[in-house]
């Protein structure tokens, strides 16, 4: 499935253990993948001859970082939460790298609430929006926001695991993401796509 732009588009593709959306942002034969869920999504950029200038993750859990690896391997920089980077390189209780055959790695770079990567010549703005986990971050790029498993349609992520919280997901989703001026697309880490207004009526975070 395809977003398109003027000047660039948004590939979506369900891959993975889990059926994770992995989303290639394209523009010009360049790309940025965020959160490559297996290695279906380097045979994609393969297949279409793509330049990766970025990997963005929205946070370590095994399904979204399970297709990293050879986007490392070539030298790619993989941007993630510095919060979130010891479960990619497994030094966290409930490390579960070896359970789901991922090698171990650092990301490259470390994102932080408010800023602002410049990449393929668009602008990614970051949202710490812990809950889920305490390195979760949505990204913003125009009218999008890559939620991750922060905010899925009509409903939010898990917060059960180490480092969840349910207090903090509410106030990340109610005080971080519907603060955020206007209209948008959601696209989620699972799930269908959601807009900003029908979740700020009815995500059921608002009654947790
Ligand atoms: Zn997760
Ligand atoms: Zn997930």
């Amino acid at each position: 499935m395809y977003i398109e732009y003027k000047d660039y588009k948004i590939q979506e593709i369900k891959n993975g253990p889990l059926q994770n959306n992995t989303y290639i942002v394209i523009k010009d034969g360049s790309a940025v993948v965020i959160d490559p869920a297996s290695r279906v999504i380097n045979d994609e950029i393969l297949r279409q001859n793509l330049h990766v200038e970025a990997v963005l993750l929205t946070h370590g859990h095994f399904d979204h970082i399970k297709g990293v690896a050879p986007f490392l391997a070539g030298g790619v920089g993989v941007y993630i939460h510095e919060a979130d980077n010891p479960k990619c390189n497994g030094n966290v209780i409930g490390n579960r790298l070896v359970q789901f055959r991922i090698e171990p790695f650092n990301a490259t770079d470390f994102v932080e609430d408010n800023d602002v990567l410049e990449l393929l010549g668009l602008e990614f703005k970051v949202i710490h929006t812990p809950g889920h986990s305490v390195g979760s971050v949505c990204y913003v790029l125009g009218d999008v926001i890559f939620s991750g498993d922060t905010i899925f349609d009509q409903s939010y992520g898990r917060y059960d695991f180490e480092d969840g919280s349910l207090s903090q997901l509410k106030n990340s989703i109610i005080n971080k993401v519907f603060e955020l001026e206007g209209e948008y697309k959601i696209l989620s880490g699972h799930g269908n796509s959601t807009t900003m207004s029908r979740e700020r009526k009815g995500n059921m975070i608002l009654w947790s």
